[in-house]
């Protein structure tokens, strides 16, 4: 018994790891063609109100005073 539960878990992070490899990692466009070729100019940076990182525009949350945001929890947050 105490074999199975170890093989349980293992399958369980096995089936996470491989998951997320998948995920995090989309097969390469076929042709060859390199890989997210850039194009105009680079994304604005934004900081985070609550903790200062910087992100990209597109990747920022805005609050209802147009502060931008690195995660939901820094939005709920507000500014420091
Ligand atoms: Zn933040």
């Amino acid at each position: 018994m105490k074999y199975f539960v170890l093989a349980a878990i293992l399958a369980v992070v096995g089936l996470l790891f491989f998951g997320r490899g998948r995920s995090r990692k989309p097969p390469p466009p076929a042709g060859g063609a390199p890989v997210a070729p850039r194009q105009g100019p680079p994304a604005e940076m934004l900081a985070c109100a609550h903790c200062g990182v910087h992100l990209p525009r597109a990747d920022a949350l805005f609050d209802a005073g147009g502060q931008p945001y690195c995660s939901p929890e820094h939005r709920v947050s507000g500014p420091r």
